[in-house]
C-alpha cells in the first residue's frame, strides 16, 4: 500500500516493524498540534564557569509531556519534528517561552551581568526565509535583551550553502545575539568556515570530553588543539557533556573557561533552576567579607 511505500525504504515487514511505524506514524500527527495543546515544556541546563563553578547561563532544552507516553525526549520527536516542519511552530514556542522565563529571572536575580540564554536552532528553522524577523519580533515582543540571548546551530545547518548560511548568520548579529557552533568536532566544519562565519564561541561536542583520560595524553592534547584553535580564531569555548571532576580538572587546566554537564546539574525544570539560583545567591552573599556593609 503507499502507506507502507512512502515509509522508505522497508523492504521486509514483520510485526515489530509496524509496531515501531505505527509509532512513528502517530507521533507525527500528535507532534502537529502538541504546541497548540500546551503540551511541550522547557528544561534548562546550567552553564557554568569552570573555575568558580558559578552559574553564568543556561541552555533551554524542550520537551514533550505526551498525553499516554509520557514526558518525551528530544531524541524520541526532534527528527520527526524536523521532518515534517512542525520543528518551525515548536521553535517559536521555544524561544518566546524561554524569553520569558528567563527575563523573570533576570527580575529576580539582578546579577552584574544577566544571565545568557541559549536556545538550539535546528536546520530546518535555520532555513526558513522569516527566522530573522520572527526572530526580532519575539525579542521585541518579549522585550528579551538580545546581547543575552545565543542561538546554538550545528554543522548540519550551515554546510548546504555557505553563502546563503553567512547572510543569515550576519542578518542575526546585526539583531544582537551570540551564535555558538554546537557539537562542535563531529560534522562537517571546516576552518574556513570558522573563520569566515561570524560565531562567537564553539561548544566541543560530549564526545571529546568523555574521552578525556588522565592516562590517555593523546585525548587531552586533542582537546588542547581545539582550545588553540579557538583562540587564534577568537571564539570562546564551552565544553558539553561534563560528568566527572577529573573531566572538569583536566579542561580547566588545558584553559576551558566555560562548560555544562551532569557534573553541575542535569536539565531542570523551572522551579528547580530557581532553587539553584537562589542557592548561589545565598553562597555568594556570605562569602562577602562580613563587615562589608560598613566600608
Ligand atoms: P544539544 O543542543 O547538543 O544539547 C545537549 C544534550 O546533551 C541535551 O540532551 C542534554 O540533556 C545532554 N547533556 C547535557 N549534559 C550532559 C552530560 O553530562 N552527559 C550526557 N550524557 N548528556 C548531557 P537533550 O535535552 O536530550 O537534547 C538533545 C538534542 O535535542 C539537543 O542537543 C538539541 O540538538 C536538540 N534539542 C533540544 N531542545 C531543542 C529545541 O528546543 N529546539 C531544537 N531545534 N532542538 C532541540
Ligand atoms: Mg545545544
Ligand atoms: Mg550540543
Ligand atoms: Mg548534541
Amino acid at each position: 500500500t503507499t502507506k507502507v511505500e512512502s515509509l522508505g525504504n522497508i523492504v521486509l515487514f514483520n510485526p515489530r516493524m509496524r509496531d515501531v511505524a505505527t509509532q512513528q506514524f502517530e507521533l507525527e500527527n500528535e507532534i502537529r498540534s502538541a504546541a497548540a495543546n500546551g503540551q511541550l515544556r522547557l528544561v534548562y541546563q546550567p552553564k557554568v564557569d569552570l573555575n568558580t563553578g558559578t552559574t553564568y547561563g543556561l541552555e533551554a532544552l524542550v520537551r514533550w509531556e505526551h498525553p499516554t507516553r509520557g514526558l518525551l525526549q528530544p531524541g524520541m520527536f526532534i527528527a520527526i519534528a524536523e521532518r515534517t516542519g512542525t520543528i518551525v511552530d515548536i521553535g517559536k514556542w521555544v524561544l518566546r517561552e524561554a524569553c520569558k522565563q528567563v527575563l523573570r529571572w533576570h527580575e529576580e536575580f539582578p546579577g552584574e551581568k544577566p544571565l545568557s540564554l541559549s536556545v538550539n536552532l535546528s536546520p530546518r528553522e535555520f532555513r526558513r526565509k522569516d527566522l530573522v524577523e520572527s526572530i526580532r519580533m519575539t525579542l521585541e515582543e518579549t522585550a528579551f535583551p538580545p546581547a543575552s540571548l545565543h542561538f546554538e546551530l550545528t554543522e548540519t545547518a550551515l554546510f548546504e550553502d555557505f553563502t546563503t548560511a553567512r547572510r543569515t548568520l550576519d542578518a542575526l548579529k546585526q539583531l544582537g545575539v551570540g551564535l555558538d557552533l554546537d557539537d562542535f568536532g563531529t560534522g562537517y566544519s571546516s576552518l574556513k568556515y570558522l573563520r569566515e562565519l561570524p560565531f562567537d564561541s564553539l561548544k566541543i561536542d560530549r564526545y571529546f570530553v568523555s574521552s578525556l583520560d588522565p592516562k590517555q595524553k593523546s585525548s587531552s592534547e586533542l582537546v588542547g588543539a581545539i582550545l588553540s584553535m579557538a583562540d587564534v580564531l577568537g571564539l570562546d569555548v564551552i565544553a558539553e557533556g561534563i560528568e566527572t571532576e577529573s573531566h572538569r580538572s583536566t579542561l580547566s587546566l588545558l584553559g576551558c573557561r566555560f562548560g555544562q554537564g551532569y557534573l553541575f546539574a542535569k536539565p531542570l525544570d523551572p522551579q528547580s533552576f530557581r532553587t539553584l539560583l537562589v542557592a548561589e545567591q545565598d553562597s555568594a552573599a556570605r562569602s562577602l567579607p562580613q563587615d562589608s556593609q560598613a566600608l
